[in-house]
């Protein structure tokens, strides 16, 4: 049996991982679970898994969590610092599902351990990354890749070296907006952009598949977890999202990893690392699939992959600009307070602005992430 802790226990992820979890209760024990301020459900999770501690981020939700807990036995916790508390409890494995950057700190905790962490808040990476993968290296953490996509490339490369790798392609869905013109994406709404065609998903990773920011997180993403240059990692665009991206090596062999759209497959990969786990999914079925198509992204119409490839060749803190921005302006259109297109305008305002030195430290990431939100916020004036 194996300890888990799962950080964002209320989301999308959480509630993937608690299922694959749910099906394999011999072999896991939890220990600690989060959320931000949805106290009801995570004192059900807390009480259905038997977890030792639950913490909500929100500190003014802690009396009804301890209300909701009252007679469990189960310890209730909150705040900032309760989360990085519960994150290096010590589990043997971690999930990082918190959304955004407000992930990065326990993320960190956790990797401090120098235990497991499954990681799929990208947000934190895109932030933080050199910060965080020096800590992976000092603490000698298990980072694993819980991203659809990252989760397939870490597979296809399984036994090879990346001096062998020519290319990664990182595969896109296109998100629910793939065909539409200018006019119609200046009129899309918070209810059309969180529908997506094939992942069900949390509203702000929704969204970012709308805008095709999702993407460009996860390039930077995946330049920072698979060190092969830049220029090696293209995006490409696949409808049906059955490949979730492909490695290609100097011998021309290109290896792709395909399945459902389901996060419990790439979960599963993660939970069993280095073995393999049995999870409900349907086999594959190629012929009811038909064909699968492959498109070059338009970053006229969705410009968010340009804007995180040019941060990422900018270097210093714009990876963390461009995140902080994009979180703002996603914040801002869900609340119907501008419109789609203006969130990836509004991220290129700010990455036109000053950008900071490199982070070195994860106070000095933060600082910059709490910064660029005050300036996004004044360039929505939403201040
Ligand atoms: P959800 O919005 O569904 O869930 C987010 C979780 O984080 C909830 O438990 C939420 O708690 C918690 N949370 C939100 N804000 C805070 C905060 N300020 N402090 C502490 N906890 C907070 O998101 P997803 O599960 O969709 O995504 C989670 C992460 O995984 C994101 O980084 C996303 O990019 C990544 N990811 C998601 C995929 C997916 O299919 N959903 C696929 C690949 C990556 P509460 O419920 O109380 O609000």
């Amino acid at each position: 049996m194996r300890t888990i802790s799962i950080l964002g226990a209320t989301g999308s992820i959480g509630a993937s991982t608690l299922d694959l979890v749910r099906r394999n209760r011999e072999d896991w024990q939890v220990i600690a679970l989060t959320a931000n301020g949805n106290v009801l459900e995570l004192a059900r999770l807390a009480k259905e898994f038997g977890a030792a501690l639950a913490v909500v981020a929100d500190e003014a939700a802690l009396p009804q969590l301890r209300e909701a807990l009252s007679g469990s036995g189960i310890e209730a916790a909150s705040g900032r610092q309760a989360l990085c508390d519960a994150a290096a409890c010590g589990a043997d494995v971690t999930v990082a599902a918190i959304v955004g950057c407000a992930g990065l700190a326990p993320t960190m905790a956790a990797i401090q351990q120098g235990k497991t962490v499954a990681l799929a808040n990208k947000e934190a990476l895109v932030s933080a990354g050199d910060v965080l993968m020096a800590s992976v290296e000092r603490y000698g953490a298990t980072l694993l890749p819980l991203d659809s996509e990252h989760n397939a490339i870490f597979q296809c490369l399984a036994g090879n070296d990346l001096e062998n790798v020519r290319r990664i392609t990182l595969t896109a869905s296109g998100g629910p907006f793939r065909t539409w013109d200018a006019a119609q994406l200046e009129a899309a709404t918070a209810a059309q952009a969180v529908k997506h065609p094939n992942w069900s998903m949390g509203a702000k990773i929704s969204v970012d598949s709308a805008t095709m920011f999702n993407k460009g997180l996860e390039l930077i993403e995946a330049w920072h977890l698979f060190p092969v240059g830049l220029e090696r990692i293209q995006i490409v665009v696949h409808p049906q999202s059955v490949i979730h991206s492909l490695v290609e090596y100097r011998d021309g062999s290109t290896l792709a990893q395909l399945g459902p759209s389901d996060m419990r497959v790439p979960i599963a990969s993660c939970l069993a690392w280095p073995d393999r786990m049995v999870t409900p999914m349907e086999p594959l079925d190629l012929p009811a699939l038909g064909e699968l198509t492959f498109f070059a992204p338009d970053e006229h119409l969705f410009p968010a992959t340009r804007l995180a490839r040019e941060a990422a060749e900018t270097g210093g803190a714009a990876p963390a600009v461009l995140n902080a921005a994009n979180e703002v302006a996603v914040a801002a259109f869900l609340a119907g307070q501008i419109g789609f297109t203006h969130i990836a305008a509004n991220v290129e305002r700010v990455l036109a602005g000053d950008i900071p030195p490199a982070p070195c430290s994860l106070d000095e990431v933060l600082t910059i992430d709490h910064d660029t939100r005050i300036v996004a916020r004044e360039l929505l004036e939403l201040v």
